[in-house]
């Protein structure tokens, strides 16, 4: 049985207080609490066995190295790779990113195109402009509708031979839409595209099978799914992984790399140049065990309930505008009060100890196609309350009070 309140004593964070009041965490779309579990993994590394991994004979090194090879094997059996080479440990979703468009960048020419949706983070719209300016390809847009979802019918109709990429993300982190991922999937692989999918905000929520999807890349960052910042994972099918060109290190990291030795000499320390977060990589693993040791269905099911909650609270409040209205969407609620700057309702929401996110979200299209400047969003996770959301809602009321 889901108990929150067990839950959230994993969180030290949660008890503490913030100007004042008991700490409510709505940002969890932007950074997600640490449980106790991985805190200990963490101190552990550094207290017992901090050494380089790879490298050394000695006990240690090689204590350090099982242990972040085993993390890679969890990552891996989480999202259901068939490999555990596939899963390329990286420092977020922005350099799994930059490392595919970097990869594209031998593999595209003049009259290429790429295809991303009106509902991308800025880190994946800049790397796709930066390969179009190196390459001569050029990128096209799936536009959105007023309920914050891609027009589905326009992807259609832009997808071609033409078509060498498309870069989606599963959900939405401004509105928390969830995209049609299987859809493009399928419809890329009929034209002979290759798909990567940004998973930042759907690994929080969901357990994606990435061979089920017959994805070709799928990004995340451990950060906004209970692990440490600097850490992410990049899948990628291994046919992908031997095609594209390293990203960092280049020649120098081939050459201390021996390809026949080992079957592990090309992939995935191809990609992993340099000495890694080591402690990140092993912390992610833990990071992992404990969300499916809650499961991800449990999560999923309770966070819908806080979303349909809060939204008919939130609802209530006259002049109080919800943007992102998909029947399929997650945990994230986007707003604005009406003649009001997001950031005023934020910087009062705060003094009351509750912690939302205000601004474009780093998706700026998605505001421009609704004409603001930005909105208040309130992300909930999975150790959050509805006594949390009462006291959000009383907040945003004490707001519109205080601002108009
Ligand atoms: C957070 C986020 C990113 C960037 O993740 P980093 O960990 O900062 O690299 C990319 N895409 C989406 C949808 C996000 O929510």
């Amino acid at each position: 049985m889901f108990n929150v309140e067990t839950i959230r004593k994993d969180f030290p964070i949660l008890s503490r207080e913030v100007n004042g009041k008991p700490l409510v965490y709505f940002d969890n779309a932007a950074t997600s609490q640490t449980p106790q579990q991985v805190i200990d993994v963490i101190v552990d590394y550094y207290s017992n066995y901090n050494a380089n991994i790879h490298r050394g004979v000695h006990s240690l090194s090689q204590e350090a190295t099982d242990k972040y090879e085993q993390a890679r094997q969890k990552i891996q059996a989480h999202f259901n790779a068939k490999h555990a080479h596939e899963i390329i440990f990286t420092s977020g979703t922005t350099h799994g990113i930059n490392l595919v468009a970097n990869g594209f960048s031998s593999l595209l020419t003049k009259g290429d195109e790429i295809i991303v949706s009106a509902l991308e983070h800025h880190s994946n719209i800049v790397p796709w402009q930066m390969l179009c300016e190196r390459t001569g390809a050029s990128l096209k847009v799936i536009p959105m509708n007023q309920d914050g979802e891609l027009v589905i019918s326009e992807f259609d109709a832009l997808l071609s031979e033409k078509t060498k990429l498309i870069f989606v993300n599963h959900i939405s982190n401004a509105l928390g839409t969830i995209n049609p991922i299987e859809y493009i999937i399928k419809q890329a692989h009929l034209v002979g595209a290759a798909v990567l999918i940004d998973g930042a905000q759907s690994t929080p929520h969901i357990k994606p099978d990435v061979q089920a999807l017959d994805v070709d890349f799928y990004v995340a960052s451990a950060h906004k799914m209970c692990g440490p910042t600097g850490q992410g994972m990049l899948y990628g099918k291994e046919e992908w992984l031997k095609k594209l060109p390293p990203y960092q290190g280049g020649g120098e990291m081939i050459a201390e790399v021996t390809f026949e030795k080992t079957t592990y000499a090309d992939l995935p320390h191809k990609f992993e140049a340099g000495t890694p977060n080591i402690c990140g990589g092993i912390a992610f693993g833990a990071a992992v065990d404990y969300m499916n040791a809650i499961g991800f269905d449990t999560i999923a099911s309770y966070e819908q309930e806080l979303l349909e909650y809060a939204t008919e609270k939130l609802q209530s409040i006259e002049g109080l505008t919800i943007y992102g209205t998909s029947k399929h969407k997650t945990s994230v609620i986007s707003f604005n009060l009406d003649g009001i700057h997001p950031y005023d309702v934020g910087t009062i929401l705060d003094k009351l100890g509750i912690a939302v996110r205000t601004g474009h979200h780093c998706a700026q299209p998605i505001m421009d196609f609704y004409s603001i400047p930005g909105t208040v969003r309130a992300s909930f996770a999975f150790y959050n309350t509805k006594a949390e959301i009462d006291a959000l809602v009383e907040g945003v009321k004490k707001a519109k009070m205080m601002l108009s």
